[in-house]
């Protein structure tokens, strides 16, 4: 299990030595140690990634893109490897009634990029703004339609 964060005492999730270096900032790309390494999840914390070494604390502002479930992230993006925003899924599902990601993303981007580990703040594929931007999307072509008979 994953330690909590120091500031706001949430756990957070394990992250790659390689996402956390990608990520950051230019200048604190070395200051990444070999240990491990957490995301702090917590919505109104300004700490982006900690470890169990004390003083080994990153904030929002250390990394180069905004981290979507923090407060103050703009924009938020659903998919980091091609930069693809809550807001352009859930106009592509309202216009086009696409609804899956990979179609979604086919779209909206003539070369899909698939780089995860190093793009995406959790290292992994994608975030959950994804599939709820496309619920979103979905009622609102829904209602359009209603609205239209
Ligand atoms: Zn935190």
């Amino acid at each position: 299990m994953a330690p909590p964060c120091p500031q706001c005492s949430q756990q957070g999730q394990l992250v790659r030595k390689l996402t956390v270096r990608s990520l950051l900032i230019p200048k604190l790309k070395n200051r990444v140690l070999d240990i491990a390494y957490y995301l702090c999840m917590s919505s109104d914390c300004k700490v982006s990634y900690y470890s169990n070494t004390p003083n080994e604390i990153f904030t929002t502002k250390d990394v180069k893109v905004p981290i979507w479930y923090k407060k103050d992230a703009h924009p938020k993006y659903a998919c980091y490897c091609n930069k693809i925003t809550d807001e352009e899924v859930i106009n592509t599902v309202k216009e086009t009634g696409l609804s899956d990601m990979q179609e979604i993303i086919k779209f909206l981007r003539e070369k899909v990029k698939c780089a995860c580990v190093a793009m995406n703040p959790s290292g992994q594929c994608c975030t959950p703004l994804f599939p709820e931007a496309i619920t979103i999307g979905l009622h609102a072509r829904q209602k359009e339609k209603t609205e239209n008979i």
